[in-house]
C-alpha cells in the first residue's frame, strides 16, 4: 500500500539510498536537509522527489517542517530518523559544543522529529518508524564518546517507545549500519579506512542500498510484528 514516508538526511548519503527505495517501492516520499542546498538540489533534480530545509536539532523547526511535508504529501506515515553527524575527537578534547551538537542532531533530533507525528500515528491506527543508529552506539568506538552515547540513545529510545506503540499499530525500529561508504566515511582518512576494511568479515565496505533494503522491510504492512528490534547491517564486524 503506498503511504506517505518522510527521511531526515534524505539528499545525501544513506538518506538518498533510503528515498529512492521508498520511491521504487510506490510511495509518496519527502526528504528533509539541514544546509547543503547544492545536494538538496542536484537531488530534487535528479530524483524528483520534494525536498525540505530544517534542522532536526530545533523542536519548533521540526513541528513546522512537518507540516509543510503534511500539506504538501498528507499525513506522515513512515517517519525514517536517518540525520545524523559526527564531531570525532578523544574526550579529553572534547569541548561541550561537540557534544551537545552531535546528541542534539543524532538524539534529540529524534525525538523532535517523532514527537510531533506520533499522536496522527495513534489516532490513525498505523506508522512505521525507522532509525538509523549506528556499530559504535552498539559497541562504542574510540574519538566517539557524543557519538556513541546518542546513538546507544537511539537504541533505548526505540525498545521504550516500541512498546508504547505497539497497541496503536505503530512499529518502532532501529537499524545498525556498520562501515558504509558515504560522505561520512569517506572523510575518514583513506589509511584508517584500510584497518576498517580488515576488521570487516565481509572484506568491504557496506552499500548505501544495502541500508535501503533493510528499511523498506521494516516499513512494510507485513511487518508490524516486528517492533522494538536492533536490525545490523554491518557486514559481521560486531555481532550482538
Ligand atoms: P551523510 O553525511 O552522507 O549525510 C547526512 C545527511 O544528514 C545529509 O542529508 C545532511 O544534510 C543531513 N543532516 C545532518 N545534520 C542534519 C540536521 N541537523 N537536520 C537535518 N538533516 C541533517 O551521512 P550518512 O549517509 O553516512 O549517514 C546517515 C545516517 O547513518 C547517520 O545518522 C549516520 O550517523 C548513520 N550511520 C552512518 C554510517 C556510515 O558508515 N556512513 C554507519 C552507521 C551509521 P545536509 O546535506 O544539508 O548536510
Amino acid at each position: 500500500m503506498a503511504r506517505t514516508a518522510l527521511v531526515t538526511g534524505g539528499t545525501r548519503g544513506i538518506g538518498k539510498a533510503i528515498c529512492l527505495a521508498l520511491k521504487r517501492a510506490g510511495h509518496r516520499v519527502a526528504a528533509n536537509y539541514a544546509g547543503n542546498d547544492e545536494a538538496a538540489k542536484a537531488f530534487r533534480e535528479e530524483t524528483g522527489i520534494p525536498v525540505f530545509k530544517w534542522s532536526v536539532a530545533d523542536y519548533e523547526a521540526c513541528r513546522d517542517g512537518i507540516a509543510r511535508v503534511e500539506a504538501e504529501l498528507g499525513p506522515v506515515e513512515i517517519l525514517i530518523n536517518n540525520a545524523g553527524i559526527t564531531r570525532d575527537v578523544p574526550f579529553h578534547k572534547m569541548t561541550p559544543d561537540q557534544w551537545r551538537e552531535v546528541i542534539d542532531t543524532n538524539l534529540s533530533g529524534v525525538f523532535n522529529m517523532t514527537h510531533p507525528v506520533w499522536n496522527g500515528m495513534r489516532d490513525r491506527g498505523f506508522g512505521r518508524i525507522v532509525t538509523i543508529s549506528s556499530i559504535n552506539g552498539q559497541k562504542g568506538q574510540f574519538g566517539q564518546v557524543n557519538y556513541s552515547a546518542a546513538k546507544a540513545g537511539d537504541l533505548g529510545f526505540t525498545k521504550a517507545l516500541a512498546q508504547e506503540g505497539a497497541k496503536k499499530g505503530i512499529t518502532v525500529n532501529a537499524i545498525c549500519p556498520g562501515y558504509i561508504a558515504t560522505d561520512m566515511v569517506m572523510a575518514v582518512p583513506a589509511e584508517v579506512r584500510q584497518k576498517i576494511v580488515e576488521q570487516i568479515p565481509v572484506g568491504r565496505l557496506g552499500e548505501a542500498e544495502e541500508v535501503a533494503r533493510a528499511v523498506l522491510f521494516l516499513v512494510s504492512d507485513e511487518a508490524g510484528f516486528v517492533t522494538g528490534s536492533t536490525l545490523t547491517v554491518n557486514g559481521g564486524q560486531y555481532l550482538v
